[in-house]
């Protein structure tokens, strides 16, 4: 058996395409664009591509981008004063703080200064507890979108057994309350879950967010589960490489022949991470401006 790829490249671009639609009509009706504000604090490189990026797309969807770089040694009562200015920004309807940030800034303090009806990346305390209770709030963007990628494969995921394997705050917590939401039946595994293989083999849907290159085998699948493949893992470079492969948590090879459709790594998750976020932005806005937030987004 040959799994279905599941194309979260092609997915991604379609809800940029409709955001973008969206954020043209939030602008005639508003009178002014949606606006993602962006905080960088430092100079790692892998932070520093995803915030050009996320500038790029933002602009790009027909939303205005504000970036904020702070320098490395920014004080944590700077970066608070930073957050609270673009708190009080009618202009500002979403504000990321990238992470991680340097030791010296505390990431709980910095996160819960943003307001929650700001908070598009979902990571305010208030956020996870309307997640959790099953309110209106901001969902992290990632699960959010491993959420979209199984309801447009797989429809009703009611009765479904789900396992989802990892339990951080940004990725599997949230997961495993998606997919409850949705009326899965969930198991979270994790670091200490025994005879993970066996756990994973009652799965129609598997979601893996663990960060360990080509962990789940194909012998662990049942066959025909809806794999899910969070990890973004770089392989050692090969003889005559100059960087290594990126691979997911899942073995792809193995496991395509045995699932019955698969995220590959690239183009799976990965892509629609920024689109949501993009998504929830503008979600932000016509929430900020009191408007009706459009169903298709
Ligand atoms: P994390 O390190 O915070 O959490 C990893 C989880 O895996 C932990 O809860 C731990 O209990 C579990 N775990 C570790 N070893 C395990 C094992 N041997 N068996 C079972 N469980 C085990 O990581 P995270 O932030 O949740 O990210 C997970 C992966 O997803 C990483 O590869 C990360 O790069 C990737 N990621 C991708 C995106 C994206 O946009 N595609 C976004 C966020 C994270």
């Amino acid at each position: 058996m040959s799994a279905e790829i599941i194309d979260g490249k092609a997915f991604a671009a379609g809800l940029r395409e409709r955001v973008g639609t969206h954020a043209g009509d939030f602008e005639a009706k508003a009178g002014r664009k949606a606006g993602l504000a962006v905080v960088l604090v430092g100079e790692d490189p892998a932070s520093q591509v995803y915030v050009r990026s996320k500038g790029k797309q933002t602009v790009a969807a027909g939303m205005a981008s504000f970036e904020h770089k702070l320098p490395a040694d920014t004080s944590q009562s700077d970066l608070i004063a930073m957050v609270e200015q673009l708190n009080a920004d009618p202009g500002v309807d979403g504000i990321l703080v990238q992470l991680p940030l340097p030791d010296h800034l505390d990431e709980h303090t910095v996160i819960s200064t943003i307001s929650p009806d700001k908070d598009v990346d979902g990571f305010h305390v208030i956020n996870a507890g309307r997640l959790a209770v099953g309110q209106s709030g901001f969902v992290p963007c990632t699960p959010l979108g491993c959420m979209m990628l199984l309801a447009d494969r797989m429809g009703d995921l009611s009765g479904k057994d789900a396992v989802v394997i990892g339990r951080s705050n940004i990725v599997g917590k949230p997961m495993a309350q998606l997919l409850l939401d949705a009326n899965a039946t969930v198991t979270i595994a994790h670091s200490r879950t025994k005879d993970l293989p066996e756990v994973v083999r009652r799965a129609d849907i598997v979601v893996a967010a663990v960060g360990r290159a080509e962990m789940v085998k194909a012998e662990w699948l049942k066959p025909g589960a809806v794999v899910i493949d969070v990890g973004i893992n770089r392989l050692p470079p090969a003889d005559g490489e100059d960087k290594g492969k990126l691979v997911g948590d899942v073995d792809f090879g193995g496991a395509s022949e045995v699932a019955g459709a698969i995220t590959p790594v690239p183009g799976g998750v990965g892509p629609m991470t920024i689109a949501v976020l993009l998504r929830n932005s503008l979600v932000a806005a016509y929430r900020n401006e009191g408007l009706d937030v459009p169903v298709d987004l």
